[in-house]
Formats: structure tokens, C-alpha cells, sequence
């Protein structure tokens, strides 16, 4: 880091009130192993501010009841809390409308049901998948399924040494065979921001449409879908500070509308008899069953939550952390960092010599660090750089410098017990 990205840095890490940030993270406060709580594991799960879990605990205290169906006042309740964070989450990705926001289980199962529901039935032996290297195993396998399925072909945009997307073939990988590309916006496994903004453009202006599975990305940075010109985007609550179980899958409402629904149940139905069922209108057509009312009106209160601090203030902090993180590991002999982009959010993977990941998991623990170790469902990436797992640091914003003091000292006392 040169002395002005210092400065820089500093004043970023000084411009927060990241003490008042953690007392809203009440679990933070707490030892481990005789340590205080150093929580790095971001990007597996984030941890859930009080007003998050107050949300939570207020809508089954106060409101809660099934949505949609009962006259009475704690339905009703329920049902505008549920619609309600719907709204929030169109404001947030910066949807056009409610209908193109479906809550779903997380960023899995959003794109099971866009492979099933929108890709499947278009699918004929021949045609075409295009994903990248770098994707969550979330990303290919069901992908995969849908090519078994169908007799489609799975392509892959290649990457680089350095973690980044080989794009400079994008324009022939993308055919007038291919169904769909879907890419993610951040690499959960090495912390890579992908140009998903150009890649969505190359495609649309062949006609190809495109999800992007932000399920890294919305913790960290403002996502606008227009802007984007994505069809499909989705995420989980869970590592946006809301409950597990939770998160969206938007799509442009004329899609959604030529989608058949994926599963059937109450609730996606406006009428059934055993001759004839129609289905209900957008979102619910793909809402079947009773859904997940509390986690939403959790996702909710983490939009309110982040919004209140300020997305890009969130994401200039993490970035001043994650450059002083990658500075002080870059310095430390038998340390190498893997995935070395110029574009990063918030996950630094090293490896440390001689030193298995999952062993600097264990000697971490030990020291109240918690960081993730293994092929972090990116196995392709593992596979890349023949290694078989990373020991992974990944920043959330109420992370302090002190932390990263306190992962270089884990680090250290490793290399010691190795020695
Ligand atoms: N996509 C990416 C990039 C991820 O990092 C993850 C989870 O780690 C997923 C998808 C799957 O998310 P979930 O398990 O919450 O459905």
C-alpha cells in the first residue's frame, strides 16, 4: 500500500463508529477459549444486530399468525409485516415492482427454480449453460441437473492465476445455443468482484438472459437490478444479517408471468378442483405453502438496518479493512494470499506453508478466531490451483483493525506451533 492509500485507509477506519455498530451485535461480545470473539467467518454467515433479532421476536410476540388468508386483525398483521418487507427488499435491489421480488429459502433454492422453472422448459438436447469458474457450487449443480436432464452442455468462462474472469472469449462462448449465462457477482471463495454489469450487457445484445447470484454481493454493495439489466438476481438473508432461511429471487415481471410455478401448494392457487387448477398472480404464483413470515420480517429489518448506516459507507469501511488486512498478510513470510484481483470485497483465502487449512481453523479457534477452512463450495476454483482447501478471512462492517491484529497474531502463533 502506497502512503496516500494509507491515509486513505486510516481515515476511512476512523470515519466509522464501529463502537456503536457492535454493541447492536450482542453475540460479538463474548470470549472464546479465554479469547474475545474475533468472528471472520462473514462470508459463510453473518452475525444478526438487535434490531434484526427485536423484529424478530416483536412480529412473534405481537403479530404472529398465516398470512394471506385469516379476516382477522393478526393476520392482517402478519400479512402487511410479510408484504411489507417485500417492498423493502424491491427498494433495496431497486426492482420496478413487488411482483418481482419471491421470497424463497436463499440463494440455492432461487436458482433451482429459475433452472426448473424458466431454463428446463426452453432446454433441448444441444443447448447451451454458461457459467464462470468461480461459482458457488450453488451455481453449477443446478446447472448440471438441468443439463442431465435435458442432454444441454454446461460452459465455463475460464479464470486466472490472479482469481479473476478470463472474459476475453466471453463473446464466442456466448452462442445462439445459449439458454442462459449465470454468474456471480462476488466470488465467496476468493472475494473476486466480477464486471457482471459488461458481462450482462454482451448477453442481453445477443438476447441471452442472464441471473446473477448476488448472494456475496449484497452485504457489501449497493445493487441496483435496472441498472444492472439482469433478468434474475438472487440472494440469502442470511449473510445480510437476517435470519437463515430467507432470501429473494428477483425477476423481470414479464418472465416471471411466462414462468409455470415450480412447486404447488396453498397460496400459489387462485382456485382448485380436481379439473382444473389455476394458479394465483405474481409473487405468490411462486410462493407455495406457508412461508418463512418471521425471517422475512427479519430480512426486512437488516435492509432497514443497513440502510441506516449507508451501503456505500458500509462498503468504503470493508474495503479500507480488507486492504490493510491484505497488506499486513502479504508481509508475513510463508503466507500466500490466493486470489489476488483488483477488484475484491470483503474475503482474503491464504494459505500458510506446510500448514493444512483445516488445522489454522482449529489453532484459530483456539485463539477465539473464527475463520472458515475448506473448498468453501467453490471446488472448481480449489481444482484450479491444485490445492484442496484455503484457510478464508472474510469482513463484515463491525470487523475492527484490532481484529485483523488479532488474525496476524493467529497466523503467527501457527507458524510457531508448525516450526
Ligand atoms: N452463492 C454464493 C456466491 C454463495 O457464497 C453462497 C453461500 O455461501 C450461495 C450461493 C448459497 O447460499 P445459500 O446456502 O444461503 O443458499
Amino acid at each position: 500500500m502506497t502512503q496516500s492509500t494509507h491515509n486513505l485507509v486510516d481515515t476511512m477506519l476512523n470515519d466509522f463508529d464501529i463502537a456503536a455498530i457492535r454493541r447492536d451485535f450482542p453475540i460479538l461480545n463474548q470470549q472464546i477459549n479465554g479469547h474475545p470473539l474475533v468472528y471472520l467467518d462473514n462470508a459463510a454467515s453473518s452475525q444478526k444486530p438487535v434490531q434484526v433479532i427485536d423484529a424478530v421476536d416483536q412480529y412473534y410476540r405481537l403479530d404472529n399468525a398465516n398470512v394471506h388468508r385469516g379476516v382477522h386483525r393478526l393476520s392482517q398483521r402478519a400479512t402487511d409485516a410479510y408484504e411489507g418487507a417485500r417492498s423493502k427488499i424491491r427498494g433495496f435491489l431497486n426492482a420496478k415492482s413487488d411482483k418481482e421480488i419471491i421470497f424463497v429459502r436463499g440463494a440455492t433454492e432461487a436458482i433451482n427454480l429459475v433452472a426448473q422453472s424458466f431454463v428446463r422448459p426452453q432446454l433441448q438436447a444441444g443447448d447451451e449453460i454458461l457459467i464462470s469458474y468461480l461459482e458457488h457450487h450453488a451455481n453449477i449443480v443446478p446447472w448440471q441437473m438441468v443439463c442431465e436432464q435435458t442432454g444441454a452442455t454446461l460452459k465455463i468462462i475460464p479464470m486466472t492465476e490472479s482469481g479473476e474472469l478470463n472474459l476475453s472469449g466471453l463473446d464466442e462462448l456466448l452462442t445462439d445455443k445459449t439458454k442462459i449465462m449465470a454468474v456471480g457477482q462476488v466470488s465467496n471463495a476468493l472475494g473476486t468482484v466480477n464486471p457482471v454489469k459488461q458481462m450482462t450487457e454482451k448477453a442481453k445484445a445477443k438476447g441471452i438472459p442472464v441471473l446473477i447470484d448476488g448472494a456475496q454481493a449484497v452485504p457489501h454493495m449497493q445493487v441496483d437490478v435496472q441498472e444492472l439489466d439482469c433478468d434474475f438476481y438472487v440472494f440469502s438473508g442470511h449473510k445480510m444479517f437476517a435470519p437463515t432461511g430467507i432470501g429473494a429471487l428477483y425477476g423481470k415481471q414479464a418472465l416471471l408471468e411466462a414462468m409455470p410455478p415450480w412447486q404447488g401448494g396453498g397460496d400459489m392457487i387462485l382456485s382448485v378442483s380436481f379439473d382444473h387448477t389455476e394458479y394465483n398472480a405474481l409473487p405468490y404464483k411462486f410462493e407455495a405453502g406457508t412461508p418463512h413470515i418471521a425471517g422475512a420480517v427479519g430480512l426486512g429489518a437488516a435492509i432497514d438496518y443497513m440502510q441506516s448506516i449507508g451501503i456505500e459507507k458500509i462498503a468504503a469501511y470493508e474495503h479500507a479493512l480488507l486492504e490493510l488486512a491484505t497488506d499486513k498478510l502479504s508481509a508475513i513470510d510463508g503466507v500466500r494470499i490466493v486470489g489476488t484481483a483488483e477488484h475484491k470485497a470483503s474475503v482474503l483465502s491464504f494459505l500458510i506453508e506446510d500448514v493444512h487449512p483445516h488445522d489454522v481453523g482449529t489453532i484459530f479457534d483456539q485463539q477465539g478466531v473464527a475463520i472458515r477452512a475448506g473448498h468453501h463450495c467453490a471446488q472448481p476454483v480449489m481444482q484450479y490451483y491444485g490445492i484442496a482447501a484455503t484457510a478464508r478471512a472474510s469482513f463484515a462492517f463491525y470487523n475492527t483493525e484490532q481484529e485483523i491484529d488479532a488474525l496476524v497474531k493467529a497466523i503467527h502463533t501457527t507458524q510457531e506451533l508448525f516450526a
